[in-house]
């Protein structure tokens, strides 16, 4: 069964725009999912309606069978966790240690000012450089987060949202501010997160020719319909 399905899915914001309209799909687990579309298309707010950044305003968005929409407290807060996210901006705290910034993915099982404090135990900080091995960045452990390139940012961020262990990843534009080099690294990495540790993976992506180079699947939006569809691969069902 699938890991996420959308059924009859609309999205109108409070001013009157359509972010959504009638969107019905599944996505199996396992499955590296590439969105594509114009600016305004409705790729971010789909995104968002996952992890309930963003609330839908008809339909039903399941995640392992189950409708979000009335989540409240624990449960919110379960669902969240079991969904890293990603942003184009990468939303790192800049002055801060990349170790620092990737323990902060422990906010949610930690009440927020534990983490603003720093308590973390050393167990904390074993999984931190565990999650920065994911990516490739151990050696940045001690750097500040704004040494770093875009790439190596991005990437940092993806070991903060791995601290959840979380089953879904969801990539919003992760690459919009990248150059070609740090663009591959990080495609690279959610691939791997993806294949290896069967996370599955959902991006959102301007560039349909990365997307093919990328995904098992590409779903193309336009004005908040979708409008395309494409098997890359045969995927199999992990469960
Ligand atoms: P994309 O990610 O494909 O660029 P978005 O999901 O950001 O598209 O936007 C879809 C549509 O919804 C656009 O017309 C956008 O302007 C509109 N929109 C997005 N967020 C809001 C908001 N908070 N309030 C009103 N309209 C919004
Ligand atoms: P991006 O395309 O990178 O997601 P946007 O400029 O579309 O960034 O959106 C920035 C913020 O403004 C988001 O929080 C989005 O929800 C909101 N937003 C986008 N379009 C509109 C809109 N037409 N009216 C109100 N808020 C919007």
């Amino acid at each position: 069964n699938p890991i996420i399905s959308f059924k009859h899915v609309n999205k109108i914001y409070d001013n009157g725009t359509v972010g959504l309209k009638d969107i019905n799909f599944d996505i199996p687990r396992g499955q590296f999912l590439v969105v594509v579309g114009l600016s305004g298309a409705g790729k971010s707010t789909l995104l968002r309606t996952i992890n309930r950044m963003h609330e839908i305003t008809s339909g039903e968005v399941l995640v392992d069978n189950e409708s979000v929409s009335d989540y409240k407290g624990k449960a919110l807060r379960h669902l969240r966790r079991q969904i890293g996210m990603i942003f184009q901006n990468f939303n790192l705290v800049k002055r801060a240690t990349v170790e620092k910034n990737v323990l902060s993915g422990l906010v949610g099982y930690y009440p927020t000012w534990r983490c603003v404090l720093g308590l973390f135990t050393p167990h904390d900080r074993k999984r931190a450089f565990q999650a920065l091995d994911r990516v490739s960045l151990t050696k940045k452990l001690f750097s500040r987060a704004d040494e770093l390139s875009g790439g190596q940012q991005q990437r940092v961020a993806i070991a903060r949202a791995l601290m959840q262990d979380p089953k879904i990843m969801l990539a919003d534009e992760p690459i919009a501010s990248l150059d070609p080099r740090t663009t591959k690294a990080v495609m690279d990495t959610l691939k791997r997160l993806n294949r290896e540790d069967g996370i599955t993976v959902i991006v959102n992506l301007h560039s349909v020719e990365l997307a093919r180079e990328y995904a098992d699947r590409i779903v193309g939006l336009r004005s908040g319909e979708l409008v395309y569809d494409e098997p890359i691969d045969q995927v199999t069902e992990a469960g």
